[in-house]
């Protein structure tokens, strides 16, 4: 009934993708962490690269020239991106995830217009924008009084609509050509049923960036604040059908243990540097791995690598058998990747003694990048969902609502 073995298939696909992440993204990704200013740490580079061997194709659709493979290889995949470079790599799935979102949500136009044009643009990047200044949590977890949630209006005017307000955290909005927004089309009832989604091309006349911030760690997936005043886009480019962006949003569910996977490659990342360090630093006349204190933390550390990674394999074959379809897994697959991660990494700089301190050593790194995985969709609202849905106790809806990070 169960089958853990990695196909050949399955392995030279992750081969191809480690190749990547080893000659390319690792290195890139330790020298961009290092520069100050957040709106020229965009890693276009690697980007690029990535279009050329044609690994921005392999996760679209067949449609678009994607390769078909099964979800647990995707997560396998996810799981070399978060070990090459957790923040740079969401891009890539941030592209595969919001081409899909278009593809599915909407029509021949949509896919003409921000789809093809892209597939060959080395520069092609999408973000998706839901969370406000005022609707954090509140996306995720609705709160449904009238006037909580997102507050972004769209109005109709003629051939037009007209949208005003302000987005923020935005992932990959640096360097993004296509935006999808969620808008409120209707300001009277609570924004579950009161939401459409919308695409804004970067050059939209009234749409500018108004501020990015900077991140402790995954900092080349910069994140920025958007503003929109009087931005008229044409009516062809609302996506979703009208109030229904939140329902169309909550059943799409590519993607959804993606960023657990993506945080469980650092967690390997970590835990690979602690093991080969361990081996060779000594002190007390043997290599600190000898000492039982350091082998138990050792121990630890692959543990809770495995106890994460069998529930997200778990996650990825159940989205592969939508009759297996299960929400539970699905958050925990989130939530484990991620605290694995912290963990996992906090215990790697702590073998590591002072240098794990250091910039130029690397294990800091993740594990400033490994904090940061726990923020988007907070983790603590994760687990108080489960609790909800296991006890029967939550009103109203509940999504997980597949937001980059
Ligand atoms: C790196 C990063 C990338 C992101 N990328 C995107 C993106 O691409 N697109 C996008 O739309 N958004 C994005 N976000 C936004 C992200 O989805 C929000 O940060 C998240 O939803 C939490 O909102 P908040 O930060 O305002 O926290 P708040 O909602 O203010 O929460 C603060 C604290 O209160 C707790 N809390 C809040 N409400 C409740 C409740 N009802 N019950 C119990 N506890 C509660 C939370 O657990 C948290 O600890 C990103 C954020 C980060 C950090």
């Amino acid at each position: 009934m169960v089958d853990f073995r990695i196909t050949e298939e399955q392995r030279a696909h992750v081969t191809w993708v480690r190749d990547f992440m080893d000659s390319t993204v690792r290195p890139m990704a330790a020298e961009l962490d290092k520069v100050v200013d957040p709106n020229e740490r965009f890693p276009w580079q690697m980007i690029e690269k990535a279009h050329s061997i044609g690994l921005m194709r392999f996760g679209l659709p067949e449609a678009y020239g994607g390769t078909p493979v099964d979800e647990v290889t995707m997560c396998l995949i996810m799981e070399e991106f978060g070990a090459g470079d957790v923040g740079s790599t969401g891009i890539i799935a941030q592209y595969w995830n919001a081409i899909s979102l278009i593809d599915r949500m909407g029509n021949d136009f949509h896919r003409d217009t921000f789809i093809r044009p892209y597939l060959d643009d080395p520069r092609s990047v999408y973000a998706l924008a839901l969370t406000e200044p005022t609707a954090g949590t509140d996306a995720q977890l609705p709160y449904d009084s009238p006037e909580a949630g997102p507050l972004l209006e769209a109005v109709p005017d003629g051939d037009e609509v007209v949208l005003n307000g302000v987005k923020t955290y935005i992932s990959y909005s640096t360097g993004a050509n296509v935006f999808i927004v969620f808008a409120r089309t209707d300001l009277s009832v609570p924004f579950t049923e009161g939401l459409t989604a919308f695409i804004v091309p970067k050059d939209t006349p009234g749409f500018r960036l108004a501020h990015t911030f900077d991140l402790m760690g995954h900092r080349l997936a910069p994140i920025a604040r958007l503003e929109f005043d009087d931005c008229r886009i044409p009516k062809e480019n609302q996506l979703s059908a009208w109030n229904s962006g939140f329902a169309e949003l909550s059943r799409f569910t590519i993607g959804r243990y993606w960023v657990g996977a993506r945080c469980l490659g650092v967690a390997r990342a970590a835990f690979d540097m602690a093991l080969e360090y361990a081996k060779n630093r000594v002190q007390g006349g043997k290599p600190i791995i000898e000492h039982q204190m350091v082998a138990r933390q050792i121990g630890e550390m692959a543990m809770t690598i495995e106890a994460a990674r069998t529930t997200i394999w778990k996650a990825a074959w159940a989205a592969q058998h939508p009759d297996q379809a299960d929400p539970i897994v699905l958050r925990m697959a989130r939530v484990l990747g991620s605290e694995a991660a912290m963990k996992v990494a906090l215990d790697a700089v702590r073998i590591f003694g002072g240098p794990g301190t250091f910039t130029d050593v690397g294990v800091e790194k993740l594990l400033r990048d490994a904090a940061t995985g726990l923020h988007p969709a907070p983790l603590d609202v994760q687990l108080m969902i489960m609790g909800h849905v296991l006890a029967g106790t939550r009103q109203g809806p509940v999504a997980q609502v597949n937001v980059a990070s």
